[in-house]
């Protein structure tokens, strides 16, 4: 019921030095340089002694095929559901599940069950409606609809523009799915934003600009991610930055995978500096559980191989190492930008009273080892100590 962690490095995200944080039940209570406890008010306290270790926020993953995707080299090649310590053992704590390429063997109520199943578990998740196709796959009669009634919906997504494997949908067809998600979050109170997958095509994000161009939708209407798959497609992602929208990179993306000009997330963030981009405008996520399909130049499949949820503290990890950017910084795009991007906080991506108690405790070598999920210790020494319903 109540945790007391004692002097560690927090940063909430923004660096504050050492700090007491009292979490009772699954929230933040009280953070303050020194927090005494009167033991006789509140008995069965658990204390934690965190000298040395950084306390961040909980990670918001917003791009997790939680129900599994791929399919792109037919059955055999349907990736499995993810598990809830491959999450919470990546720190974590706030998942947004999705599908992608396949939405006829997968499907939106089987997306909102396992969402279920995670929140049940110990973890905050919530979906988008839809999946790379227009018109979107939705739960109710539309997109609109889902967005008032299912409180986990919260946007729309994975929507495939500039691919071989998209619905090769028309501006007409963006703007009015765009236009449906906005009305939807706003009767809502949802982010109602439209998560777009942009592919290996040739046109990028020339789609989007057209949509802004020739609708009344603002520029936060769309969140286009994977966009460090092409070096030119990140340069074109830098004008969307600079009219204001937020852009989201894909961790595990390295140079060959899937593009010889791919950019790692420490070379994405390089340029971005490079290009007078702010950071507070760019997000990461892990494609988790998704397929990683080769493709030849006929769009024939020649090899495919599974997305983790762990690259993306890896690679952040990498870039902060290297001193590309700072620890504050590099949390942040996993942490305050997410939630700020999803209309998240404040109950997610900050450390404050009244949060949610979802933390990372990581060590000197900045590895996780400890996770708090709404208050709950779920990872101690980098092992998973709750595990879901069918792990071992
Ligand atoms: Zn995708």
């Amino acid at each position: 019921m109540f945790t007391l962690i004692k002097k560690g490095q927090v940063f909430t995200p923004k660096s504050h030095g050492i700090m007491d944080i009292f979490i009772v039940g699954d929230k933040i209570a009280m953070v303050a340089p020194e927090i005494n406890i009167p033991y006789d008010i509140f008995t069965d306290i658990t204390v934690l002694d965190a000298d040395g270790l950084s306390v961040t926020p909980g990670f918001i993953d917003q791009h997790v095929h939680i129900t599994g995707g791929g399919g792109e080299g037919g059955p055999a090649t349907r990736t499995p559901e993810i598990m809830l310590s491959e999450l919470t053992t990546a720190g974590v704590t706030t998942v947004v599940g999705l599908l992608g390429f396949d939405a006829v063997t997968r499907n939106i109520p089987g997306l909102l069950a396992k969402a279920r199943a995670l929140e049940a578990e110990g973890i905050t998740a919530y979906i988008y409606t839809g999946a790379y196709q227009i018109p979107a796959r939705t739960l109710t009669a539309n997109v609109r609809s889902d967005l008032v009634l299912i409180d986990k919906i919260i946007g729309t997504g994975e929507i495939a523009i500039s691919d071989h494997r998209s619905a090769q949908p028309t501006l007409a067809m963006l703007v009015k799915l765009a236009a449906e998600t906005r009305v939807g979050g706003m009767l809502g109170g949802k982010a109602g934003i439209v998560h777009l997958h942009l592919g290996e095509g040739k046109t990028g994000l020339d789609l989007v600009f057209q949509a802004l161009a020739q609708s009344d939708l603002p520029v936060t209407q769309f969140v286009p991610t994977h966009l460090n798959r092409k070096k030119n497609l990140l340069k074109q992602a830098c004008k969307f930055v600079k009219m204001g929208g937020t852009i989201d990179l894909t961790a595990g993306i390295e140079p060959e995978k899937p593009s010889p000009d791919a950019l790692n997330i420490m070379e994405s963030l390089k340029l971005l500096i490079e290009m007078g981009i702010s950071l507070n405008s760019v997000t990461a996520s892990s494609d988790g559980n998704g397929s990683l399909p080769q493709f030849n130049d006929r769009g024939e499949i020649t090899g495919i191989s599974i997305a983790s949820v762990k690259v993306l503290w890896t690679d952040i990890k990498k870039a902060i190492r290297a001193g590309v950017v700072t620890l504050e910084e590099g949390i942040r795009l996993i942490t305050f930008n997410a939630a700020n991007t999803l209309k998240l906080l404040p109950a997610k991506g900050i450390i404050a009273p009244g949060s949610d108690a979802d933390l990372v405790l990581l060590n000197p070598d900045l590895e996780i080892d400890k996770v708090y999920a709404r208050g709950r210790l779920m990872v101690d020494n980098g092992n998973a100590i709750i595990r879901g319903t069918f792990e071992k």
